[in-house]
């Protein structure tokens, strides 16, 4: 079942593609595998998937632990709480959520010397409201400045996640709006300095889930997280109370 939905998603993503004159190869499929089993990953990974998603520590963690490292990028996509950042750098490749820069200084202090250095997004607020996480447009470029500026953080790009239940019109609003936002990020870079191995350039925008992907890919996405349309329905969330660390 996991091979005939990856196959379908790549379908999907061929088909948005093409539809926006975009090459499928620069579009990465992340597969957003929390609430399902390590089994579920491993299979994926042997379909030929590389990067997988996880949005809860102690549930990240066994997994990790199961399925290895060997080949495989995984991403941390959940909220980060300062209690839980040292075991986010040290065992993730990538972090998708960083909003502020206590807790982009917090990882790069916490990532070990022998590691690479530590890809990081920021998650921008595309929503007026100032309960929903991420950065707010305003505040980007200072903190992607200050991002910059940290030796073992790599600034790839930016996030979004629009809140559940907006309208397709209303999530295209706002991937567009990242869109323009890490272009001008891109502009405005480091014009004195040339890409080099610690600063890539921005070269990430992620953005787009199982129902909305065609929508991503269409603005700009370059790498789309997706659960449902891959590994089916999740099972309920753990509760709140079996997060606790
Ligand atoms: C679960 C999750 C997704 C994937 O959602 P689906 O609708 O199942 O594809 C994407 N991004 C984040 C941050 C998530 O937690």
């Amino acid at each position: 079942m996991l091979g005939k939905n990856l196959a379908e998603v790549r379908a999907r993503i061929a088909a948005a593609a093409r539809a926006a004159g975009r090459s499928a190869d620069s579009v990465t499929v992340l597969a957003m595998s929390k609430g399902h089993p390590a089994a579920s990953i491993a299979a994926l990974a042997d379909a030929g998937v590389r990067d997988f998603g996880e949005n809860y520590l102690q549930e990240a963690l066994p997994k990790i632990g199961a399925v290895g490292r060997t080949g495989l990028v995984w991403h941390f996509t959940g909220m980060l709480q300062s209690n839980k950042s040292r075991a986010v750098a040290e065992s993730f490749d990538w972090v998708h959520t960083v909003d502020r820069a206590r807790i982009a200084e917090r990882l790069n202090g916490q990532r070990p010397a022998t590691a690479a250095r530590l890809n990081v997004c920021v998650q921008v607020r595309t929503d007026a409201d100032p309960r929903t996480g991420g950065c707010p447009p305003a505040d980007l470029p200072a903190l992607c400045q200050a991002i910059h500026a940290l030796p073992r953080l790599r600034l790839r790009g930016l996030m979004c996640l629009p809140p559940p239940g907006d309208s397709a019109t209303a999530r295209r609003a706002q991937f567009h709006a990242v869109r323009d936002l890490f272009e001008q990020l891109a502009r405005a870079g480091r014009p004195a300095a040339p890409a080099d191995d610690a600063h890539p350039g921005l070269d990430t925008l992620s953005m787009g889930m199982s129902d909305d992907l065609e929508l991503a890919i269409a603005e700009g996405a370059t790498l789309l997280r997706i659960g449902t349309a891959l590994f089916g329905a999740r099972p309920a969330p753990i509760a709140p109370a079996a997060q606790a660390p």
